[in-house]
């Protein structure tokens, strides 16, 4: 739409509360709202001014003041507000300069797509997230982790009903048991399915909903491929409909990698292609039936893991995850069908336009925008350098002997570890200016003073189970 059509669309429908959303750094969003008559033609230029000191490593005190501008390609109606409300993504923009703003993860993500054009390798990239997420009320969720803390065996206990009901009755999925029972072990099919078709009603794709490995609550839905940009709003979208939808029947969803010791985590792996005049560059005759520049692209992924997993993993937990035994890639490593690799090339259509590369260490803790912004520039890094993945794995990693698994390289064991990598390994991010010097430099600061720091140097309870006695 226009920004005269949405003006005359809030006329017509006496649309009376227009609400402005961004990203912030980190990767949550923000909004605040305002009445019809304050949004008019001139604000999709002029914007709205808002404190960017109060923001998370965008400003300083002195220097705050900022603006953002609504983009109109991006108006849906808010599905949860009472008072029929219109939503609008906006960029942010400084007043002074009238720039875009060098850390809005927005615009690193419109940078991105603009570089891949000018590169003359691709003009679109194709990104399908999978985000996995835990549904839990407080009570199940404490006596999960109590039952983690202290090592009990929750298969064996009542915390694992999934229902608030004490004892549990039975239906119980147990740890690692998710995928797929029926109701009634699956207690969350209605809540799944609203998520979804309320996802759908706001013109966002989605392919499909299940209960996940772990057990009761942790469920995925996917999203259909979109192009980048597109992808960080809808990815926006999804985690704001499902933390509203599961509201609405008092729970929470968590997007956090890790919420359950003794069982699997949630991850986002990410399904990645370029396209170039409407045609799919990844598909070929190579192996899996991917192209050279597909096994390029897996090249550049694998040699810039570590320090890409400082964006794709961005939090402390994320590393809990990343663990063996729990179906997430710990080894660097490519494969068709082998689940156990942290890229596999999904073989369930021989199509050329399916054929894709699946990158399975990020997890939903990230920040869309600047996640999906950071694999492609390591696909095209791989690219333009003609980086050789070496040769596929084809066997389960997780059954190797330890001297093979040595020579295969690893994800960060920690985001320290990542975010050091980060620090020695960001040239292929720095390209077309995307990521800028001061956005990495930014975004290691703020890593390690506000959450490496802080959750290393607090008493973890795990230790008064190993030292209290002692
Ligand atoms: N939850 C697993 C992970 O951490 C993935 C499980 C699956 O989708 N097969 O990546
Ligand atoms: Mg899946
Ligand atoms: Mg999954
Ligand atoms: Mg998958």
């Amino acid at each position: 739409m226009t920004p005269q059509e949405i003006i005359a669309k809030i006329k017509e429908e006496n649309i009376r509360v227009i609400d402005i959303r961004y990203m912030d750094f980190p990767g949550t969003w923000q909004h605040f709202t305002v009445p019809a008559c304050e949004f008019k033609e001139s604000s999709f230029e002029d914007g709205f001014g808002f404190d960017g000191s109060s923001m998370r490593a965008w400003q300083n005190i002195d220097n705050s003041d900022m603006i953002v501008v609504p983009d109109p390609s991006t108006v849906k109606m808010d599905p949860f507000f009472e008072v029929p409300t219109l939503a609008v993504i906006g960029d942010i923009h400084d007043p002074i300069t009238g720039e875009s703003y060098s850390r809005d993860p927005r615009n690193i993500a419109k940078k991105v797509e603009r570089y891949v054009k000018s590169s003359g390798i691709a003009d679109t990239i194709y990104v399908g997230p999978e985000p996995e997420f835990f549904i839990f009320n407080n009570v199940r969720y404490a006596s999960e982790n109590h039952a983690a803390f202290y090592e009990l065996d929750s298969d064996e206990g009542i915390w694992n009903s999934g229902r608030d009901e004490m004892p549990n009755t039975g239906y119980k999925i147990r740890h690692k048991h998710g995928y797929f029972p029926l109701p009634p072990a699956d207690t969350y099919q209605d809540m799944r399915t609203e998520m979804m078709l309320t996802l759908e009603d706001m013109g966002i794709e989605m392919e499909c909903q299940h209960h996940e490995v772990a057990t009761a609550g942790q469920c995925e839905i996917d999203l259909r491929f979109a192009s980048l940009l597109e992808m960080g709003d809808r990815l926006a979208w999804f985690k704001y409909v499902l933390k509203n939808v599961a509201a609405k029947y008092n729970q929470t969803v968590t997007f956090m990698p890790k919420p359950l010791y003794s069982d699997n985590g949630t991850g986002m792996h990410t399904h990645l292609s370029l396209w170039k005049d409407g045609k799919p560059l990844y598909a070929g005759n190579k192996y899996a039936g991917l192209s050279q520049e597909a096994l390029y692209a897996i090249g550049g992924i694998m040699k810039n893991c570590k320090a890409l997993c400082a964006i794709t993993n961005p939090t402390t937990n994320s590393y809990k995850r990343l663990v063996p035994g729990f179906e997430a890639p710990i080894n660097l490593a490519y494969s068709s069908r082998n689940r156990s690799a942290s890229i596999r090339i999904p073989m369930y259509s021989s199509s050329p336009a399916a054929k894709r590369i699946e990158f399975r260490t990020p997890d939903p803790s990230c920040n869309g925008y600047l996640a999906f912004s950071a694999m492609t520039m390591a696909m095209l890094d791989g690219i333009q350098n003609k980086i050789d993945p070496g040769d596929p794995m084809d066997k389960n990693i997780y059954d190797l002997p330890p001297e093979e698994l040595a020579e295969m390289g690893s994800a960060p064991a920690s985001l320290g570890e990542a975010l050091d990598a980060l620090e020695q390994d960001h040239e292929f991010l720095l390209k077309g200016d995307v990521f800028t010097k001061d956005v990495i430099e930014k975004w290691i600061s703020y890593k390690r003073e506000n959450e490496v720091t802080p959750v290393n140097s607090r008493p973890h309870p795990h230790e008064f189970f190993l030292y209290y006695d002692i």
